[in-house]
């Protein structure tokens, strides 16, 4: 089995630690409807993909 031949130091960690940010998520405007939504992922409010791509989307919530 491979062994780290030294011990990781304090400042090593810490600097690694550093890199390790928060990022905010890529919200772009919907070309259908105009709502922000997240790239890449189908609009929550129009169901749009691309163009002509579409799924359907609840209309109503069970109360
Ligand atoms: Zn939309």
């Amino acid at each position: 089995m491979a062994v780290p031949k030294r011990k990781t130091s304090k400042q090593r960690s810490a600097t690694r630690y550093a890199q390790w940010k928060l990022k905010s998520p890529a919200v772009v405007e919907c070309p259908q409807c105009h709502k922000p939504k997240l790239s890449h992922r189908v609009c929550g409010a129009c169901g749009y993909y691309d163009k002509n791509r579409s799924v359907e989307v609840k209309q109503e919530e069970k109360k």
